[in-house]
């Protein structure tokens, strides 16, 4: 399975796709993930990348486009993956297109979480990461910590992420809608665009995306 998923910061991309990992086993690249681990690390890439992304801007292609290759050249995306974050511009789903022709594969589906500017900006203020091991939270809804500010998982404090001040939220969603939302297109006419309502909880958006693909691949198989 080769899934894309679409949808503005916020939408619950993060969330959906760490759960088709676990049911297809299947790698997760995150791009904002593998970007923000190479911030903590101050690698040169991190370095490179640390400015936009605590802008709220999109770090040029031509650095994403590398780490993606190298990142699908493992071994372990040979059965598939899930792209979370990636693409995010025209550029770069022309980039992944080429990398994906070139690797002799196809995308399954793009994924697109639908989900209101209202409730977008109320999710994002209102997450909150582990400092320690990311894991990721939000105080206004089934997501929240057991014990307010811990991780659940390994007892670190958790944090508002650099880039999910409202300031910079607001400047996240616009370049959403000037870089990523001309995708909803390209993809679309490519027969592979398949939306989802992103405002249920986890679970029903979790059974969605599944009874989705599991009907795009039987479709298929006919
Ligand atoms: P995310 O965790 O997906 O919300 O990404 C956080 C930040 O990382 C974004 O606001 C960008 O600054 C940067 N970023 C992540 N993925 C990409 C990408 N595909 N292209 C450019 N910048 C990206």
């Amino acid at each position: 399975m080769r899934i894309v998923f679409l949808g503005a910061p916020g939408s619950g991309k993060g969330t959906q796709s760490s759960r088709l990992r676990e049911h297809y086993q299947i790698p997760l690249i995150a791009t904002g993930d593998i970007l923000r681990a190479e911030i903590a690390t101050g690698t040169p890439l991190g370095i490179k990348a640390k400015g936009y992304v605590n802008e709220g801007q999109l770090v040029p292609d031509d650095v994403i486009l590398e780490m993606i290759e190298k990142r699908m050249a493992g071994k372990d995306a040979e059965r598939g993956f899930i792209l979370d974050g990636f693409p995010r511009s025209l550029p770069q789903a022309e980039g992944l297109q080429r990398i994906i022709d070139g690797l002799g594969k196809r995308l399954d589906a793009v994924l697109k979480l639908d989900v209101s500017k209202k409730v977008l900006l109320e999710r994002m203020t209102s997450r909150r990461v582990c400092g320690s091991c990311g894991a990721v939270y939000n105080l206004s809804s089934s997501l929240a910590p057991s014990t307010a500010g811990r991780c659940d998982r390994c007892g670190a404090a958790l944090v508002l992420r650099a880039d999910d001040t409202d300031e910079t939220v607001k400047k996240r969603l616009l370049v959403y809608e000037a870089a990523t939302a001309p995708l909803i297109d390209y993809y679309d006419a490519q027969g592979l665009l398949v939306i989802i309502h992103g405002e249920n909880s986890v679970e029903e958006v979790n059974e969605e995306i599944i009874r989705a693909l599991e009907s795009r691949a039987a479709g298929k198989k006919k």
